[in-house]
């Protein structure tokens, strides 16, 4: 096992729960794996005892969102971990504990928060925002409004380092999130600067537009669970 398997439990997870092949089977194990991997700070680390870390951090707790065993973490613990990585000088978030700030991470990390909020209060927790994620929004569009983005178009990491399409899209994606707050009919929205600045919501466990999740949804829906060849009677 290594940080490769949260990426691929999560895409796993990702595709499996959109074309309606979940067994049983299929993750057998997964998530207490993803658990065990929760550390001391509150993230997840690549394999147990290891340094928590944003990518991961933000794969294997979606993989739990989509498995519904989100109750193996330490909830508080993770939030309290990622709320900490957004750092208050440039408003963008770190990926670890004492790095700097990288545009990509507003998705691994900015990401992280609407599934904790819908965690917490699936919980009944009751002292949770009806109109924001818990991270400062305004601040992390600004980053990525004013650092990251190129003249020619394109996003990146931070100022001085090249633009390419893994920042471009994960920059979008974390301002998506920073724009939108959605709990139950709730919905509110923070754009800063101009209106041309408003992106379209991203669905915060598949990073598709959540039109998109329930079309695939509907779709698959309609389509028996294949059976597994060493599922078969006979
Ligand atoms: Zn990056």
């Amino acid at each position: 096992m290594s940080d490769l398997f949260f990426r691929s439990a999560y895409c796993a997870a990702s595709v499996a729960s959109l074309t309606n092949i979940m067994t049983s089977k299929l993750f057998d194990g997964t998530a207490e794996w993803i658990a065990r991997c929760q550390n001391w700070e509150g993230g997840i680390g690549g394999v147990p005892g290891l340094e928590a870390h944003g990518g991961y951090t933000f794969c294997g707790f979606a993989a739990l969102v989509i498995l519904q065993r989100v109750q193996l973490l330490d909830l508080k613990s993770l939030l309290r971990w990622v709320s900490c990585r957004q750092m208050r000088f440039e408003g963008g978030f770190q990926g670890r504990c004492n790095k700097l700030v990288d545009g990509c991470y507003s998705f691994w990390q900015g990401g992280l928060l609407p599934l904790i909020h819908r965690a917490l209060h699936a919980e009944g927790t009751t002292a949770i925002s009806l109109t924001n994620w818990m991270f400062d929004q305004q601040a992390l569009q600004g980053y990525i409004l004013l650092c990251c983005q190129c003249p020619n178009g394109g996003l990146l990491d931070k100022p001085g380092k090249s633009r390419d399409f893994y920042h471009t899209c994960y920059c979008l994606s974390g301002l998506s999130i920073a724009q939108h707050f959605g709990s139950g009919d709730i919905l509110h929205e923070v754009i800063i600067g101009v209106p041309e600045n408003r992106l379209k919501p991203t669905h915060p466990v598949y990073n598709i537009g959540p039109d998109k999740v329930a079309q695939a949804i509907m779709h698959f829906m309609q389509k028996d669970v294949p059976e597994m060849p060493n599922s078969r009677k006979n």
